[in-house]
């Protein structure tokens, strides 16, 4: 048997096949003959398909050739390179685990893939833009350590506990069809917007009173102690890092609440 590179299910298999014939051919083999050395160079996923083969429908050597080149015709038709990977983006709905699927499928059509590291980078670069502010500065390199931190982020992004980089907003539309009647305005409310009143101190202060008076309480942090949180300030009314306490949305409403159902007097706020 002649040194003929095995096919291992990646490559061009019309090019193996004529690699073949042209290696075999010359040295006098029949079809007979080569259809039963096909399988010597196969390798890998290619010798698995190749024997879950049913003989009694692939007869000649031609047959089986055509049953190979069908099989792997996908590998010429898609060519997938880095530039597809980093051009395959995480939809706007879709969840974590689905694009990490769905680009993993993807990769796995190219022929030499970038190491593990740099296959995580492109994902983490393509994720939709609340998930890379929690973990783009992450040092993560493998794809183990980020499915974790993805579904970790997904459910902090979901149950609010991680800032999803919404500005809460009015918008306002205007339509000015009929200038007769005045410019009709159309309000949407997408996020109820707050309108806190004036406190007078920092906001950690507030906190600390009313946390002193049993108005509030830190929120539980639902991390996992491992859980590698963002880089910044702490929170001391999250319990987390990533974001100052002065800048805390979620506390700023829950004082606001306190105040808009008169439990607190802004007034009368001291130490
Ligand atoms: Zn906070």
């Amino acid at each position: 048997m002649p040194d003929i590179e095995k096919f291992n299910g990646t490559g061009n298999p019309t090019s193996h096949v004529r690699h073949i014939i042209n290696t075999l051919k010359p040295m006098g083999l029949n079809d007979e003959l080569i259809a039963q050395l096909f399988q010597r160079t196969l390798t890998g996923s290619a010798l698995d398909w190749f024997l879950t083969l049913d003989f009694t429908t692939y007869k000649g050597w031609q047959e089986i050739a055509n049953a190979f080149i069908n099989q792997y015709a996908y590998n010429v038709q898609i060519e997938v390179t880095t530039r597809d990977l980093e051009m395959l983006k995480q939809k706007p709905n879709e969840s974590f685990a689905n694009f990490l699927t769905r680009w993993r499928k993807k990769a796995a059509q190219m022929k030499t893939l970038p190491s593990e590291e740099d296959q995580v980078r492109i994902v983490v670069r393509n994720l939709q833009p609340q998930f890379l502010r929690h973990i783009y500065s992450q040092a993560i390199s493998t794809f183990k350590c980020l499915y974790a931190t993805g579904l970790q982020v997904e459910d902090g992004l979901n149950q609010g506990l991680l800032d999803n980089g919404e500005v809460s907003h009015k918008v306002e539309t205007s339509t000015n069809t009929n200038n007769d009647s005045g410019i009709t305005m159309v309000r949407s409310h997408h996020k109820r917007k707050m309108e806190f009143v004036p406190l007078g101190m920092k906001l950690e202060d507030v906190f600390h009173i009313l946390e002193t008076t049993g108005n509030l309480k830190p929120l539980q942090p639902k991390f996992p102690s491992n859980f590698a949180q963002k880089v910044g300030e702490y929170c001391k009314y999250h319990q987390v890092t990533g974001h100052s306490i002065e800048q805390c949305g979620a506390l700023k409403n829950a004082v606001q609440d306190l105040i808009d159902q008169g439990i607190v007097d802004p007034t009368k706020l001291d130490c």
